[in-house]
């Protein structure tokens, strides 16, 4: 994620500030152009971005509830923002509670859609795909003769589940040590499951699945039957050897889904890294193109990003540790994984 600035004083601002805490301008971010914007009220519900007065805009309609920074043209008959407009069940917004819960998964939600905007990735919605457009539902838990039924997330055809109540710690960090997991979050879930969505729209519906079935395996393994095996079983005892996680050894759609959300990881990550100027360059880079900063979002190999990725990762492991926390990445990057990870780069960079 990158560091933006108020274009009005130039004072830096994150991707989720909604006023500049120097010159007290609203901010909005604009998707068209991926950056936060400094705004001038006009008229009515419209505001003037200050750097391109013509720019007519108005904020999503979830900004009501604080919900959504983000922008839409003053003329889209669409009320919502290019993220938002995608939701289909969201989440109770009667109670506090759910409003909180709305607000935590509506930011990992949009730093989800920063990175398809990046990589310019498609994210048809269901009026331009009807039967496999990307639409999301925040589903509650149920409760069954007293008993808590939680949501299941998860994706089908386009239709990403994402269970609400892991938008509260307690209940993400229980579901985590339960599944003996080393890392779980609400933007890692949203990264996981547009992994599967990307996989129908560019590997299935381009017919590139020979080539997926070379690097991953065969995916039409009986895929019911896998995950019971893994829940069952757990995974391979040397499952580290070849998967960027143990759940990425149930089924080549989850190996893949799982290589999709690192990459992403890795590229967002490395790019906040060279926003707050910390040296990231990979080894040889600097030789290669002496003059230009390493951009992540244009490696010319996974290699070149793992070379950037292992020293930071690294450091900011022991950052956490000095601070009492736990690893931010606690995986291995085997042989294997970075040619699975080579694998994205080429898909999703060729789009
Ligand atoms: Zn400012
Ligand atoms: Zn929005
Ligand atoms: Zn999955």
């Amino acid at each position: 994620m990158r560091l933006f600035a108020c274009d009005h004083c130039g004072q830096p601002v994150h991707f989720d500030n909604r006023q500049c805490i120097r010159c007290g301008h609203q901010l909005g971010f604009l998707p068209e152009l991926v950056a936060i914007y400094a705004l001038e009220a006009d008229d009515g519900q419209n505001w003037r971005v200050v750097a391109e007065p013509e720019r007519r805009v108005r904020f999503c309609a979830n900004a009501e509830l604080d919900i959504c920074n983000w922008l839409v043209a003053a003329g889209d008959p669409e009320p919502f923002c290019v993220a938002c407009r995608h939701n289909r069940l969201v989440p109770n917004t009667d109670t506090q509670q759910g409003v909180e819960r709305w607000r935590r998964i509506g930011q990992a939600q949009r730093h989800l859609f920063y990175s398809l905007l990046r990589w310019n990735l498609p994210h048809p919605d269901r009026r331009q795909d009807p039967q496999g457009g990307l639409v999301f539902d925040f589903l509650e838990d149920e409760v069954q003769g007293g008993n808590v039924v939680p949501a299941r997330t998860g994706h089908e055809e386009g239709l990403i589940a994402i269970r609400a109540a892991e938008a509260d710690d307690v209940t993400r960090e229980q579901a985590r040590t339960l599944m003996n997991e080393p890392y779980r979050t609400l933007l890692g879930h949203f990264r996981h499951e547009t992994g599967h969505f990307i996989w129908n729209k560019l590997i299935r519906d381009r017919n590139q699945v020979e080539a997926f079935r070379a690097v991953f395996g065969d995916e039409r393994l009986d895929y019911g039957a896998a995950l019971q095996q893994h829940y069952d079983h757990g995974p391979p005892l040397n499952w580290q050897d070849s998967f960027i996680s143990a759940y990425a050894s149930a089924h080549p759609w989850e190996d893949f889904a799982e290589c999709f959300a690192h990459y992403l990881h890795i590229v967002d990550t490395l790019e906040t890294a060279r926003s707050f100027g910390l040296a990231i360059d990979p080894l040889g880079y600097r030789e290669m193109a002496a003059e230009v900063d390493f951009n992540p979002y244009k490696a010319e190999s996974a290699e070149q990003l793992v070379s950037a990725w292992i020293p930071l990762s690294v450091a900011i492991n022991a950052i956490q540790r000095s601070m009492g926390q736990p690893d931010s990445y606690p995986f291995i990057l085997s042989p294997p994984v970075v040619t699975k990870l080579d694998y994205i780069r080429q898909v999703i960079g060729g789009v």
